[in-house]
């Protein structure tokens, strides 16, 4: 291998010098011992101890994850870089299998911590020894007012594999088995849904209007067993409320998150408020692809000019400098991850697909890959990860292990913030009109596609629980929904088929990640309002934007943010996002004549 290529590789010298390093042995073990010693020592009497104690046991408990996960991370990492190599397969079973163990071990920890009584777990709480340990405290308590007795608990799991897993299972089945007959360039073929799919982003447009009809038409063919599996989990859903006792079908998504049901709405309301600037855009996309009408088949139709292809040390350039010019400590913290071999970059045989940061530890860099394969979306996607890496390598600095990882609705926070500085620096930069106007309608798009639609799937999954909740609900009653939110979304702008109405059913979220979609909003509208912050604040700030980051997971959003003197009750914050959007549609607009 060339010193080139060789440096587009993963360096994982800093975990391990090779499979059979005795280092791995001696973690795995001395992880084990520890965590048995721990059990031995307190397993039964949590709750008996005072908030020094119990400070000095969750420290432990750190120490021993720290050991534990060095030989689990080693090995995925190595597995990602080459998944047919037998030792790399063997060391992550064997450490998948020894990090188990250890999580039995000292599961009692956990459980013990949920269920001590209220007045020891609130002097906890309130305990200067723990305050450090406070938000984890809180975290691992919340569910507990909707926990079960065990017993009911082992029983809800036990009966959940012929219940709602398996009416998961049958979805997917159906589903991937779906095949979509469509005609392309004169041939007849039988294509997958994801093939289908993509071919709703051709230039030619009759091929995506056939294609669009297409895959509604094989998904209505199987709406009879589809249609049975969504009012099943639906309700299946519902008697699970009643028994945890939450207050409406997207509580428990909520509590996941740890938002209020006030900023939830506050969000969602917030953004239909602003569908009329998705309607703007597409009525000036209608134009740019000089349309006499913009269907929903148009929706992904692409714009000439976006097709540039940027190789690596360009890539890089652009990332550093877009970095650079927001903050150089950024930069500086990205750039470690390529000087260092931080970031497995090139696409390879046996290598992972895709893109991840991963990070275990606040005294372990994380580790990125990349499929690089000189896209645009590439560029952003590099930017992505090292955004994550920023914001570990950050929290790294200040938390220990337990406050370490961003709770899930700020995971997103600094890979997003990257694309958006990324995509700014990109369209400062370019000069080829096309270029710049495909680059502009990109942009807004994904924020359609993260934001708009997400929000409109939300709605209609609370409208179709509460539809559920009355009885049986017809498939043509679910389509009438969704036909209903999808005009509220696209008004006059874009004209529906008269198949549209099939679009909730080959939506996979809706059976595997219920309410999730609001989350993918909420990760976005935040980082373009922060964005907006930094827009109106300058150089201001980029302190307090680095101090969140650097909170890690040591509070809930709600404090984090009120840290850096943001609250997301404030009439008006949600809307700054939206402001964002605005900039980019005016200079749509600008390109469009
Ligand atoms: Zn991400």
């Amino acid at each position: 291998m060339n010193a080139a290529a060789e440096a587009l590789r993963w360096d994982l010298s800093d975990l391990y010098a090779s499979t059979d390093d005795p280092g791995i042995a001696r973690d795995t073990n001395a992880a084990l011992a520890e965590a048995e010693a721990l059990a031995a020592r307190h397993r039964g009497k949590v709750a008996t101890l005072d908030a020094p104690s119990l400070a000095d046991l969750l420290r432990a408990f750190e120490a021993l994850l720290a050991r534990a996960y060095r030989p689990s991370a080693y090995a995925s990492l190595l597995f990602s870089a080459n998944t047919s190599d037998p030792a790399g397969q063997a060391l992550l079973d064997q450490a998948r299998e020894a990090l188990a163990h250890v999580s039995t071990t000292v599961k009692f920890l956990d459980v013990e911590l949920k269920t001590a009584p209220d007045a020891i777990f609130d002097a906890w709480a309130s305990a200067p020894a723990l305050a450090g340990y406070r938000h984890f405290l809180r975290a691992t308590r919340r569910y507990a007012p909707h926990t079960l007795s065990e017993a009911e608990e082992n029983l809800a799991t036990l009966k959940s594999l012929s219940g709602a897993a398996a009416w998961n299972q049958l979805y997917d089945e159906t589903v991937s088995a779906i095949r979509v007959p469509l005609t392309v360039e004169g041939e007849a073929r039988d294509l997958t849904v994801d093939e289908a799919r993509a071919l709703r982003g051709s230039p030619d447009r009759d091929l995506r209007a056939r294609a669009t009809r297409a895959i509604h038409q094989a998904h209505a063919g199987q709406s009879h067993v589809l249609n049975f599996v969504f009012n099943t989990l639906f309700q299946d859903h519902k008697i699970e409320l009643g028994l945890r006792r939450y207050e409406s079908p997207i509580a428990p998504t909520l509590l996941d998150d740890e938002l209020t049901p006030a900023i939830a709405e506050s969000l969602m309301a917030t953004t239909e408020k602003n569908y009329c600037l998705a309607q703007e855009y597409y009525r000036l996309k209608a134009r740019a692809l000089d349309l006499p009408d913009f269907a929903s088949h148009d929706l992904l139709a692409p714009l000439p000019g976006g097709d540039r292809t940027i190789p690596f040390d360009e890539a890089r350039t652009l990332v550093l400098d877009s970095f650079r010019a927001f903050s150089p400590r950024i930069a500086e913290i990205a750039e470690r991850h390529f000087d260092r071999r931080w970031i497995d970059v090139m696409p390879r045989q046996n290598k992972r697909g895709g893109a991840f940061c991963a990070a275990w530890l606040p005294d372990l860099h994380p580790y990125v890959l990349t499929n690089y394969n000189e896209r645009f979306q590439d560029v952003s996607t590099v930017a992505h990860e090292l955004g994550h890496a920023v914001h570990f390598v950050l929290a790294g600095e200040r938390q220990t292990l337990l406050n370490y990882g961003p709770t899930t609705p700020m995971a997103e926070t600094a890979s997003v913030f990257g694309e958006i500085v990324l995509a700014r620096r990109l369209l400062e930069q370019e000069r080829d009109p096309a270029a710049r106007r495909s680059l502009l309608a990109q942009r807004i798009e994904d924020i359609i596609a993260t934001v708009y639609r997400q929000v409109m799937y939300t709605r209609w999954e609370q409208e179709a629980h509460a539809r559920r909740a009355e009885g049986v609900v017809t498939v043509e009653g679910f389509g009438a929904l969704w036909r209903a939110q999808t005009e509220r979304l696209y008004g006059d702008a874009v004209k529906l088929g008269e198949l549209d109405h099939w679009g909730f059913i080959g939506i996979p979220h809706f059976i595997h990640s219920r309410f999730y979609c609001y989350s993918y909003a909420y990760g976005q509208l935040l980082v373009l309002a922060l964005y907006r912050r930094y827009l109106e604040e300058g150089e201001a700030f980029v302190p307090r934007y680095l101090e969140l980051l650097a909170g890690g997971g040591s509070g809930t959003p709600e404090e984090l943010l009120r840290g850096v003197g943001i609250d997301l009750h404030a009439p008006g914050f949600w809307q700054l996002g939206f402001d964002t959007l605005r900039d980019l549609v005016d200079q749509f607009r600008a390109t469009v004549s």
